[in-house]
């Protein structure tokens, strides 16, 4: 049995092997700000199963440097396999005009590069869907998703996949947008813990795995 984590941050490597040895063979591994994106690309050298994104969490939006888009518009042409994330919009925290500039500036860089977008939506789903319902064809997973039933289906238009790190959305999302992450480390911890969350939620991993290739168009 393989497992993926669809959603988890930069560790050391030792944590990433761990999983590993219990079948998690596969991680998207975001990043929250231009710092990370090279050491995620070296990761991605140096493991196997990484894929690796680069982000402006909206968490840290006031500190990034003003060059920021440069930078990612740089490091997606260097990596054409990387995708965007995490990014998003968070009206619980400050800079909320900033979280919207930078997020949209995201999208057109997800855009003109062709690529998958990663993100974190808390609270700010109508300004979300606003921006963007103006980019037609971004790949678009929903991490953590927080939402309700009425979200999701105004969500439909996007035809996104979503990931969860415990059932209280699993029954809310179509079975064939389901994914599995940990957030780690801040939410399980470490990728490891992905087969007892699927056993836990009673989810089939052969559906899942193929669920996976789906969202990152692998045969
Ligand atoms: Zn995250």
């Amino acid at each position: 049995m393989v497992y993926f984590d669809a959603h988890c941050h930069l560790m050391e490597d030792d944590v990433f092997l761990r999983a590993q040895k219990r079948g998690v063979t596969s991680f998207i591994v975001n990043t929250t700000r231009p710092e990370e994106w090279e050491k995620v690309a070296d990761l991605n050298k140096r493991l196997t199963g990484i894929y690796f994104c680069a982000g402006v969490h909206p968490w840290f939006v006031e500190k990034l440097p003003a060059d920021w888009e440069n930078q990612m518009s740089a490091f997606l042409e260097k990596y054409p396999l990387a995708m965007i994330g995490e990014i998003g919009l968070d009206k619980t925290r400050p800079f909320f005009d900033k979280q919207l500039s930078v997020f949209e500036k995201c999208l057109k860089l997800a855009d003109r590069y062709n690529r998958r977008i990663h993100i974190h939506c808390v609270k700010a789903w109508d300004e979300l869907i606003e921006i963007l319902i103006q980019y037609h064809g971004i790949k678009t997973l929903f991490h953590r998703f927080s939402g309700d039933e009425f979200i999701i289906q105004k969500l439909k238009i996007f035809n996104p996949y979503f990931s969860i790190l415990n059932g209280r959305y699993a029954p809310i999302i179509p079975d064939n947008r389901l994914l599995v992450e940990t957030d780690s480390p801040d939410g399980l911890k470490t990728p490891s813990a992905i087969p007892a969350l699927v056993e836990a939620l009673e989810l089939d991993v052969n559906y899942l795995n193929q669920t996976f290739r789906d969202f990152l168009d692998e045969p």
